[in-house]
């Protein structure tokens, strides 16, 4: 708590107005520049013709000529923010101006004449989250939204931009900042043997949250398959089709395919959205046994990639492969917990009769049928590998953990919890169980940003963009 006092006194101590380009480097049709700080409206001001912005209200609009050493640079439109009324909660003037990487860099230099600094990455929401605009979750959630490259990994965000579970995490924290004081008391009292704190209410305080945190920490698998994608590992026999179900998937001709036996050497990797899921699709060389050491790398490579992965799809030459070299294969490629989809492949050279019946798959092996090459079943394989990894539909509104600070943090409340229902059901003295809550406490903070520390803010904005 006091490490973000400093932060925050350091903050308002120093006072100083920051500057930086909000959109991206290079040229555009227009280029957002973004001041922060008590002076950005009285610097932006300075070199701007056109209405007086420090008489301007909040939430204003102005257009206006942007006038450095007596040479007008632009003609801009400045949006005007008066604290706290901003992301920042301080004053703030955006830009806008012609997106030309000199323009752009000539106003920047100007604002730093008058007085404001370079931002350094993040700072604009490093300042957000200082002055309580956003939680710690909210302002890792806003550069996850950025990042975000499909409708589910922005949903995710989005929910976590609106308070998500941090919410909830920190009411259920306050009622135990309140039993910790209760417990804290009692210690004053030793002596007397009384009890300020109910443990039976506490104990379902903690039960409450141990529930609530065991759900979070399982939504993690999900959560991260959202957020960085399902990494599939598609792999089979040579020749089994592999390259031409990975077009037949994309819809393209990317990968090579060819009459060739172990033709596909190396690993492709290839991105499948299929509802809003981002699965990166990783081709690999075929399963044979190596004939060339090229192969074998291959080979090789290809058990790695499979117990890397989240899902593995295996395709097998449904004309050619008997019931027991499908069974010989599968014995090589079942990771534990790592789901498989069976497809057998080329069904449209066999006769109705001889299909799937005669491949005899362990009970958690699904088997889809498929013609990769005059793409039958396709939609239906899709399908297949979107429920492998999420049960039913997204609705955009669940509580999944995407972030792996926040899943650590998870679990080391969880081990805290469960210290603190041992101190109550085999009652430790008080000072032991104020010990435990104090720690479930802390980790709780973390994730929400009650409790920190330079280095962690240093790490999580240091990975923003500058300008964000
Ligand atoms: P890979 O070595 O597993 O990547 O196999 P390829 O995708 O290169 O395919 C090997 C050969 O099988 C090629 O000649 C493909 O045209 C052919 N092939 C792939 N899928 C099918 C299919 O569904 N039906 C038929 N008849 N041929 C296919």
């Amino acid at each position: 708590m006091s490490q973000i006092s400093n932060l925050k006194s350091q903050i308002s101590q120093k006072e100083d107005t920051i500057v930086a380009l909000a959109t991206p480097n290079g040229i555009g049709a227009i280029g957002v520049i973004r001041l922060s700080g008590p002076d950005a409206i009285a610097i932006a001001n300075s070199v701007f013709k056109g209405k007086d912005l420090e008489k301007q209200a909040s939430h204003t609009i102005h257009f206006g000529n942007i006038v450095g050493e007596g040479i007008v640079l632009d003609e801009v439109l400045a949006s005007v923010f008066i604290a706290p009324r901003s992301y920042t909660r301080e004053n703030v003037v955006e830009v806008s101006c012609h997106g030309s990487a000199y323009i752009m860099e000539s106003i920047i230099k100007l604002f730093i004449k008058q007085g404001a600094r370079s931002a350094k990455p993040g700072e604009f929401t490093l300042r957000a989250f200082v002055n309580g605009q956003l939680d710690l979750s909210q302002a890792e959630a806003v550069a996850d939204l950025i990042a975000s490259n499909s409708k589910a990994s922005q949903q995710v965000a989005m929910q976590q931009l609106r308070g998500g579970y941090s919410n909830q995490l920190q009411q259920l924290r306050d009622q135990l900042v309140t039993f910790a004081s209760l417990i804290e008391l009692e210690l004053d009292f030793s002596e007397e043997d009384v009890e300020f704190a109910n443990r039976i209410q506490l104990k379902q305080l903690v039960v409450d949250i141990s529930n609530m945190i065991s759900k979070l920490i399982q939504s993690f698998e999900l959560g991260n398959a959202i957020k960085q994608g399902v990494n599939t590992v598609i792999a089979g026999r040579p020749n089994a089709g592999k390259s031409t179900l990975l077009n037949a998937l994309l819809n393209e001709d990317r990968a090579i395919v060819s009459h060739i036996a172990g033709t596909t050497r190396d690993t492709i990797e290839e991105i499948l959205n299929i509802n809003g899921i981002n699965f990166r699709l990783v081709d690999t060389a075929g399963l044979r046994e190596a004939t060339d050491t090229i192969e074998a790398i291959g080979v090789q490579k290809t058990l790695e990639k499979i117990s890397q992965s989240a899902l593995l799809l295996y395709v097998f030459d449904a004309e050619t492969m008997t019931g027991e070299d499908v069974a010989q294969d599968l014995k090589n490629l079942i990771h534990p917990g790592i789901p498989i989809i069976a497809i057998a492949n080329k069904i449209d050279l066999l006769a109705d009769s001889k299909l799937a019946a005669s491949f005899n798959l362990p009970e958690d092996v699904k088997l889809i049928t498929v013609s990769a090459r005059e793409k039958q079943h396709i939609d239906e394989l899709k399908q297949t590998i979107y429920n492998s990894s999420v049960q039913g539909q997204l609705t955009g509104n669940e509580t999944l953990v995407t972030n792996i600070r926040h899943l650590e943090a998870l679990q080391k409340t969880e081990q805290a919890l469960i210290r603190v229902l041992n101190g109550i059901e085999h009652p430790v003295t008080s000072d032991f169980l104020a010990m435990d809550i104090k720690q479930s406490l802390y980790y709780l903070g973390e994730i929400t940003g009650a409790v920190t520390t330079d280095d962690l803010l240093d790490n999580i904005f240091s990975k923003f963009c500058i300008g964000k």
